[in-house]
């Protein structure tokens, strides 16, 4: 199976693809991650990546599409994988049928998280990460056990530089003006599946499972 995980910033893109690697067995292949991880490094990508990221703009297309076209072709892809983050683009969404129709293959599935800017301002200011296993919590709404610290492996929690004010509003700005028109272009080929995404993450778990298995 094929997925595309599409919704806003702060959506819940990340924590549903936690649930969705742990019953499909999938790799989730999240260009944010990747960049992140890459910035992390020092690599040339990080470098060039960097300034866009943290002023809440994207990445020029090439280089995303560049990232996606490796990925998918490792070995652990094989029997599917679930994008997190791209297409944020048409021209990203064009590649990627291209670059899946080079292979006889296809997206299944775009499943789109529905949610108002009001709530992805207060999801985005308060989430925080482990650097090391990348579990996703939420100060109010999914807070760890010990302030700042990891349940799974006591890690000191990260909170990311673009999760700032200034930054997300630019992100949910960038959103509406280039990503949001997406839902037009896959709802033309049959592939939309829009799931409410504003309940509790295990309810919009459920919601998601209602509409793949339809
Ligand atoms: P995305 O990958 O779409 O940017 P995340 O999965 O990282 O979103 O979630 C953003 C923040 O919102 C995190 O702090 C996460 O814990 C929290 N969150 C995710 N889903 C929900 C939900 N259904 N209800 C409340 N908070 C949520
Ligand atoms: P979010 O939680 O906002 O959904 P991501 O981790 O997916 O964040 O992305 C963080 C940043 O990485 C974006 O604001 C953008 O700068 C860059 N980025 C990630 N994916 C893409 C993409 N497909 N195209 C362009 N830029 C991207």
């Amino acid at each position: 199976m094929r997925l595309v995980l599409f919704g806003p910033p702060g959506a819940g893109k990340g924590t549903q693809a936690q649930r969705l690697v742990a019953e499909h067995k999938i790799p989730q292949i999240s260009t944010g991650d990747i960049l992140r991880a890459a910035i992390k490094a020092g690599s040339a990508l990080g470098t060039k990546a960097k300034g866009f990221m943290d002023q809440g703009k994207l990445v020029p297309d090439d280089v995303v599409i560049g990232i996606i076209e490796e990925r998918t072709q490792q070995p652990d892809c094989a029997t599917g994988f679930m994008l997190d983050g791209f297409p944020r683009t048409i021209p990203q969404a064009e590649a990627l049928d291209a670059m899946l129709a080079k292979r006889q293959q296809r997206v299944d599935h775009v499943l789109s998280l529905e949610v108002d800017d009001a709530v992805l301002v207060k999801r985005l200011s308060r989430r925080r990460t482990c650097p090391v296993c990348g579990t996703i919590y939420h100060l109010d709404f999914s807070p760890p056990r010990q302030e700042n610290t990891c349940d799974r492996d006591g890690a000191t929690l990260a909170h990311r530089s673009d999760d700032q004010e200034a930054a997300i509003q630019e992100r949910l700005r960038v959103f509406h003006d280039q990503t949001a028109p997406l839902k037009a272009y896959y709802q033309q080929r049959g592939l939309l599946r829009a799931v409410d995404g504003s309940g509790a993450p295990d309810a919009v778990y459920q919601g998601i499972r209602t509409v793949l298995a339809r």
